[in-house]
């Protein structure tokens, strides 16, 4: 089963949630913690253990300019607008291109090759005997972060439980994280950017066809809105985390709730029995 935690924006606590449901339910199950905010990566705070790596590396052309004939038919194919043909030269933008490997196909003279191009990396280790730690992280200035977030994702295709911690927002690297799963964590605070956030995070889960439900955090018990939000638009509420100090101090510490306390412990296990209903498991 593949469970995605998102938010339409940052600081909900979604990490907050991926890492303690994961930590519960790896005390059972093998389970692989999937860190797809790669821009920004910091699952492995909460975890730790070496780890290995391997990198990322994306196919990027190279013109031949003793072969090609400046027809410009590289530069008509690409819709990007990575390419732009001179009398003299050729001009490649590396940051606008998606390596889709279409100008090579349509150059009639043969004068594009494909060599890799590294744009990050993964890591890779083992927290705890059942639980695996995979963290994308994309190189610093690289501008598609897709490709890292579908090799993480490749890396845990073996495990029989998968949680993905998607990036925040509502863009490209969170339809590339969500798409797939069998549930989807949406995490929001009981505001009203919370809920305008939660209503385009909502739409995506919609859109892609995998079924939601929400995790209110920081609730200051007035989630009237939101969880009217939720009865409109049939999302179930399936956990929600009151604003409490305590539970930030924690977190600040690099510590998780739900070692700390049986009482969350049982909390994450009945949210991860809910994920399983949403996904139609049976147990
Ligand atoms: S399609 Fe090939 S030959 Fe034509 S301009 Fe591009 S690289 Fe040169
Ligand atoms: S590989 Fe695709 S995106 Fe990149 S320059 Fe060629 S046509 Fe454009």
């Amino acid at each position: 089963m593949k469970i995605a935690v998102a938010s339409g924006k940052g600081g909900t606590g979604k990490t907050l949630v991926a890492a303690n449901l994961a930590e519960v339910v790896s005390r059972t199950l093998d389970t692989t913690l999937v860190d797809c905010d790669v821009e920004e990566p910091n699952l492995h705070l909460f975890f730790g253990g070496p780890a290995t790596s391997a990198e990322v590396c994306v196919p990027v052309p190279v013109f031949d300019l003793e072969v090609c004939d400046r027809c410009g038919k590289c530069a008509g194919f690409c819709r990007y607008g990575a390419i732009t043909v001179l009398q003299d030269r050729i001009l490649f933008f590396s940051d606008l291109c998606h390596s889709c490997g279409g100008c090579m196909l349509i150059c009639p003279k043969g004068a594009i090759r494909e060599e890799p191009v590294r744009i990050g990396q993964i890591n890779i280790s083992h927290p705890s005997s059942l639980l695996t730690l995979v963290s994308g992280i994309l190189d610093e200035g690289q501008p598609h972060a897709t490709p890292v977030i579908r090799s993480a994702k490749e890396h845990s295709m073996s495990s029989c439980l998968v949680i993905f911690d998607a990036a925040p927002g509502t863009a490209c690297p969170v339809v590339e994280t969500v798409e797939g799963c069998d549930a989807c964590i949406l995490v929001t605070e009981s505001t009203p950017f919370g809920l305008h956030d939660l209503r385009l995070a909502a739409e995506v889960a919609d859109c892609l066809g995998v079924p939601a439900g929400v995790v209110i955090n920081r609730s200051d018990g007035r989630d009237r809105k939101t969880t009217e939000f939720c009865t409109t638009h049939e999302l179930p509420v399936m956990m929600t985390i009151p604003f409490d100090r305590k539970i930030a101090s924690v977190q600040n510490r690099g510590e998780l709730i739900s070692r700390r306390s049986p009482e969350w412990q049982g909390r994450f296990s009945g949210l991860f029995e809910q994920c399983r209903d949403l996904a139609g498991v049976r147990r």
